[in-house]
């Protein structure tokens, strides 16, 4: 009848933790953010992704206190029009920015330097993430992907223009230019470009994808309720 032993197999009540808000049920785990120890009913399981030191971390246990941080970090983090329409704005503004660099550089060096398709990638990426705030999706990473592949082609046409206008201006045709802003230079650029470009200009529109893809966050915080681990 008696089994010796079954008492002792208790955990003894100083070395068990107990709900801080249920103060007869045993803790579960304690909270990330307050240390104080929770029951299963009490705690919550996120992953927080953001810009400050305290959040990231995945499947971490917080308390009912704190988890109202999260629902604000949440919140904060879903996309909006507005993020979509700024992020659109300074993705453009930063490849035009780019783009003219590109082209200034290879006007002043006589030669295109396609290496800036690092640094174009990069700050496509940069006013797509600038631009969507504390908003974070992939949709961001499509956005600036999509004004990356339009930077390089404005840098590869931007150089095009200046390198015609270089050829005119050594050459017999000293007095005539192609403008910049013309759908004729447009055309005679999309004429010429699949002659003039080389094969590396796929290794580089790949390296403008990869940094406008890279740059701009995606992962949200999220919180899982009821925890299923
Ligand atoms: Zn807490
Ligand atoms: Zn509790």
């Amino acid at each position: 009848m008696d089994h010796p032993g079954s008492e002792t197999q208790e955990p003894e009540s100083s070395s068990m933790k107990m709900c801080a808000v249920h103060l007869r049920v045993q803790a579960v785990g304690s909270c990330y953010f307050c240390d104080g120890n929770f029951c299963i009913d009490c705690v919550t399981v996120v992953s927080g992704f953001g810009d400050d030191k305290t959040s990231d971390y995945v499947n971490t246990k917080v308390c009912g206190n704190c988890r109202g941080k999260f629902e604000r970090i949440v919140r904060e983090q879903a996309v909006t029009l507005k993020s979509i329409f700024l992020s659109i704005l300074l993705g453009m503004v930063f490849s035009c920015l780019g783009a003219a660099v590109w082209a200034f550089e290879a006007a002043r060096s006589g030669k295109e330097r396609e290496v800036i398709a690092i640094g174009l990638g990069l700050l496509v990426g940069l006013g797509v993430k600038i631009g969507a705030g504390k908003a974070r999706s992939y949709l961001f990473k499509g956005i600036s992907c999509v004004i990356g592949v339009f930077a390089f082609l404005l840098a590869k046409y931007l150089t095009f223009v200046t390198f015609v206008n270089q050829q005119f201006e050594t050459g017999q045709v000293s007095n005539f230019r192609i403008p910049y802003f013309s759908s004729a230079s447009l055309d005679w650029f999309i004429e010429q470009y699949p002659v003039n470009s080389s094969s590396y200009d796929t290794i580089w529109i790949a390296a403008v994808l990869l940094l406008a893809f890279v740059v701009p966050p995606a992962t949200r915080a999220k919180i899982k309720t009821p925890i299923d681990n």
